[in-house]
This record gives C-alpha cells, structure tokens and sequence, in this order.
C-alpha cells in the first residue's frame, strides 16, 4: 500500500523525507504521466507519495537588486503573473505545455526532473542559476550546471527536497529565445537556444548561449562564449564559421519519435548563426 504525506510545513516535509523513502510531489505534471500506466487508468506509485505542492514557504517569489529568489514550488503562471520578474527570465516559460499544465507544474518540478528538454533548463544555464537544495541536516548551494548529471538524472540525495532557484539579475539588450517543437503549445521542445549578450556600438560582451533537448543535458560552454565576449562586432565575421564548428562537436542529438539527429542539429545550428548574426545590427 502507498502512503501519502502532507505536511503542514518545510521544517515537516523534511523530516518526514529523512524518514521515509518516498517520491515528492509538487503539481504532479511529470510524476501522473510517469506513473500512469495507460491513459485512464489510476496512479500506480511504487513507493510512499510526499505533496510539497501546498507549502507557502516554496511559493515565496523574492527580488533583491542582485538576484531573484523563486520558491521551487511557484508555479509558471505564478512566475509569470509576477510583474517584477524580468521578461527575459520569463520568455521560455510562456511556451511550456498549456495555460492548465502552467497552473500546475512548478519551475522545481521542471528542474528536478532534469529532462534534457525541460524548458527552464537552457534559461537557468545562461544566467548561471543555483539551486539551494535542503534536509534535515542543513542546506548546500549548487549550480544548476553541476546539478544535472543526465537524462532525468541529477545529484539529489535521498533526504533531499529543492527549497529555493536563485538567478543572478543583469540587463542584456541582446535577447534571443526559440523553441522548436511539432505544434505552436503543448509540445515538447526538439530543440531550443537560450541565448544573451550585452552589445554596444562596437562591441560585444556578456555573451551566453544554452541549447536544450540536444544533447544528454542543456548545454552551455563558457569556453567558446569567452571566445565572444569582448569582441568588437566588426571581428565576429570572421570567427563566426569556427565557433559554429565548436558547437557543433557540443550538440549530440538522438532520434526519437518527435524528430531526427540530422534535424535537430541542423535547425539548432541555423538558430545559433541567426543569434549571431543579429549581434551585428
Ligand atoms: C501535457 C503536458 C505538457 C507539458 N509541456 C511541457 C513543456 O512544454 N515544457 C516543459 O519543460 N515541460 C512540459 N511538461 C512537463 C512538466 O509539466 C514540467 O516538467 C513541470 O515543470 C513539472 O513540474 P511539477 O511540479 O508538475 O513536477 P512533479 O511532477 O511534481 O515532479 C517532477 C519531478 O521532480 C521531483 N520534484 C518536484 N519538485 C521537487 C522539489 N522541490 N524537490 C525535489 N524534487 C522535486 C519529483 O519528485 C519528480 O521526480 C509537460 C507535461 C505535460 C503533462
């Protein structure tokens, strides 16, 4: 038999996930159709259930000059009904699923489930996001780049519950977001570009570029991005053909029922030269 939990706070939730081993549960999005075993068909959970979803605490949406704080709980509408937040942090969250699966599914939910093609994903890379991840025996801070390790794979421990994403504040002018996927919403993502730069007259800096859903987790490299940053644009012409040549080492797609390697890799490479392109205006 399976148990479920609600706790009547974060304190309790952790206590109760140092004890038992169990699955947590935020909107449940991921979680109902992992563990659905056929359309219409009941829930089927291996193990005791934990519903974090209702705590206040994981909700808490906070703006300092430096950072925003989002509780792993907020959902996407949350976020996006959040007038503070910047429409830069924002773009990629008007694209997943539809306005009932935004009510529901949290920014946590689409971390901890680490899918390559989690669509926060490439937007908490570029802006060098982390997570505060916390049990009953305190808390650690980790970069989301050191937190995802594979396909739905990532370094929660057992006792572990995500309490809090911090993403570092800062104006870029140069914003670029696409996500290709089968239909205009609800779809899952075949690839996508996160991409940002501070641009001047003459120069280019600041530059970060995130792909999703082309390779076992998001990728990002600030080594090529170093590449970029502090160029004058007039120079970029002329690089452009070798930093396209680094990333394509970096973009290993598969083949699955949504879409090819050869397509993935292609259109992924055409949005990078289009992001870098428009660097130049
Ligand atoms: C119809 C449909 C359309 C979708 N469209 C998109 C889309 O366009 N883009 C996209 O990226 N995703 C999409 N998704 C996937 C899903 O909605 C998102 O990944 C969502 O963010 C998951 O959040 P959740 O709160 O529902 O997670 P849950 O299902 O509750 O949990 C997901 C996983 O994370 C763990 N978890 C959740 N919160 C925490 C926490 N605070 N600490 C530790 N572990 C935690 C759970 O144990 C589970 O393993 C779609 C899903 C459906 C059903």
């Amino acid at each position: 038999m399976v148990n479920t939990y609600i706790p009547f706070d974060f304190k309790e939730a952790l206590e109760i996930k140092n004890l038992k081993n169990t699955f947590v549960f935020a909107g449940g999005t991921d979680l109902s159709v992992k563990h659905r075993p056929w359309s219409g068909t009941n829930l089927d959970f291996s193990k005791d259930i934990i519903f974090i979803g209702h705590l206040s605490e994981l909700h808490e949406i906070k703006i300092t000059n430096d950072d925003i704080f989002i509780g792993s709980c907020a959902t996407f509408t949350e976020i996006l009904n959040n007038i503070n937040i910047p429409k830069y942090i924002k773009l990629p969250l008007y694209n997943i699923g539809s306005p009932s699966i935004r009510n529901i599914g949290t920014l946590g939910g689409n971390i901890c489930n680490s899918s390559p093609a989690g669509d926060s994903l490439p937007m908490l890379y570029a802006l060098d996001s982390e997570l505060e991840l916390c049990s009953i025996d305190g808390s650690r801070t980790i970069k989301i780049i050191d937190f995802i390790t594979g396909p739905k794979e990532n370094i929660l421990k057992d006792n572990e519950i995500l309490k809090n994403i911090k993403i570092p504040l800062k104006n870029f002018n140069s914003i670029y977001y696409k996500k290709i996927g089968q239909r205009k919403s609800n779809t899952i993502t075949k690839t996508s570009i996160y991409a940002l730069a501070v641009t001047d007259e003459s120069h280019i800096k600041d530059v970060r570029i995130a792909f999703g859903a082309v390779s076992p987790t998001p990728i990002r490299s600030k080594q090529i991005e170093s590449q970029i940053n502090g160029i004058k644009k007039s120079d970029l012409t002329g690089i452009i053909d070798n930093i396209i040549s680094q990333y394509e080492i970096l973009i290993n797609p598969i083949d699955d029922i949504r879409s090819t390697k050869e397509y993935r890799k292609k259109v992924s490479i055409n949005l990078l030269k289009n992001f870098l392109l428009n660097l130049l205006t």
